[in-house]
């Protein structure tokens, strides 16, 4: 259909194309808010022509219905625009809305056709708005005017042709000229739009994997130190307690040296997956570097954080990693403290925990040693 053929010149954006026409959603309701008042204020300033042209008769009568139907409807649409949240839904009103204004538009033209008076600006302007202000699919753009113009066309044939040939011919070419440059623009406005939006849609892509890539680690795709220390300072600034787990995997070295580096890559992503599986959303599990690992347990008592670290133990233990043709096995060691009103930096913290954790390897490894706040003293004593 040719309204199909006109509205392919102006592509949308595929997937993206709900977003952006969601994004400007307010944009568009707003405008058609203003375009409104507008409207109304024009049909009733040429309400005044139609009681000069026809005095007090039906024309005028079914002209001035016409009329209130319209300003109601249009005040109606303008509070309900202050509040729509879908833009297939606006699309849908603004047709039904132009469908309306461009049979007024119309009906004036045909009552006016008997008649000498008749100005073809209006018309033009019309066309315009339709191309113009109507933010609807290029189709839905197209179809109002051109319908309208067709109308127009058909009534200046039909009804005004004989009494002024040259001047009715002009018309004709004049509306059809504003269709050509109400198409165009509007297919510029429109793609202008949407090359705005994409734009900025792949700029916030890029600051997400900005970020992603400045907080994650990339080899086994957990938090970073960085990242780590920073959420742990948020939950330090909150009251809440919380317990921290410093995690070291066991003679990690003999690993890489007796099965290469690659292997010892493999064998930390396994064990970061493993603790994931065995943690709940709200934990924080970091990669501080090397084998060594992080997790704090927000608002959790000691009793709770053994029972996670000890499944954490049995559960790496008793791991198969898979690596070629061998089947490796890892065990952990982790030293726990839980937070005391005392501490006032996580560096204090982490450093209770990584004393516990020295604790588990020189008492053996793959075990869990809990530190207390008051280790300090009992070390310098
Ligand atoms: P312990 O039981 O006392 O913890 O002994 P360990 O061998 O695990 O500890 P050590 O600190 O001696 O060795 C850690 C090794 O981890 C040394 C380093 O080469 C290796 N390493 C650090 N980062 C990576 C990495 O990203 N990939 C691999 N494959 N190895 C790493
Ligand atoms: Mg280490
Ligand atoms: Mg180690």
């Amino acid at each position: 259909m040719i309204f199909g053929f006109l509205a392919k010149a102006e592509p949308d954006l595929g997937k993206l194309e709900e977003a952006y026409r969601q994004s400007f959603l307010r944009n568009d309701a707003n405008q058609m808010r203003s375009a409104l008042p507008v409207y109304v204020v024009a049909i009733w300033l040429f309400a005044f022509v139609d009681v000069q042209l026809y005095g007090w008769s039906w024309i005028l009568l079914l002209l001035f219905s016409l009329r209130v139907i319209v300003t109601t409807w249009a005040f109606w649409l303008n509070r309900f625009l202050l509040q729509v949240q879908s833009f297939r839904i606006l699309d849908t009103y603004l047709l039904i809305w132009a469908a309306g204004v461009y049979f007024l538009s119309l009906a004036v033209s045909f009552a006016r056709s008997t008649g000498v008076f008749y100005n073809p600006s209006i018309s033009v302007l019309l066309v315009i708005v339709s191309y113009l202000v109507f933010p609807n699919p290029l189709v839905w753009r197209i179809a109002p005017a051109l319908l309208f113009t067709f109308g127009e066309i058909f009534l200046a044939l039909f009804f005004r042709i004989a009494k002024n040939p040259s001047e009715v011919r002009s018309t004709i070419i004049t509306i059809l000229l504003a269709n050509v440059l109400g198409y165009i623009l509007s297919i510029r406005l429109h793609t202008f739009r949407r090359n705005q939006f994409k734009a900025q849609h792949e700029a916030q892509l890029a600051r997400a994997e900005i970020e992603r890539l400045a907080n994650v680690d990339p080899l086994t795709n957990i938090i970073n130190r960085r990242r780590f220390l920073e959420l742990a300072n948020d939950q330090l600034k909150s009251v809440e307690p919380f317990a921290l787990l410093y995690l070291d995997i066991d003679f990690f070295k003999q690993i890489n040296d007796t099965h290469g580096h690659a292997t010892g890559d493999l064998v930390l992503q396994e064990f970061a997956n493993l603790v994931v599986s065995q943690i709940r959303t709200e934990d924080i599990f970091g990669r501080l570097g090397g084998e060594e690992f992080a997790l704090l347990l927000p608002k959790a008592s000691l009793g709770t954080a053994k029972e996670v670290a000890e499944r954490i133990r049995v559960a790496c233990q008793n791991m198969n990693i898979q690596a070629g043709s061998q089947v490796l096995r890892v065990t952990v060691s982790m030293g726990l403290t839980i937070t005391q009103a005392s501490d006032s930096s996580i560096d204090e913290i982490l450093h209770r925990a990584d004393s516990g954790l020295y604790q588990a390897k020189q008492l053996g490894r793959n075990r869990v040693e809990v530190t207390e706040g008051n280790y300090l003293l009992a070390s310098t004593a």
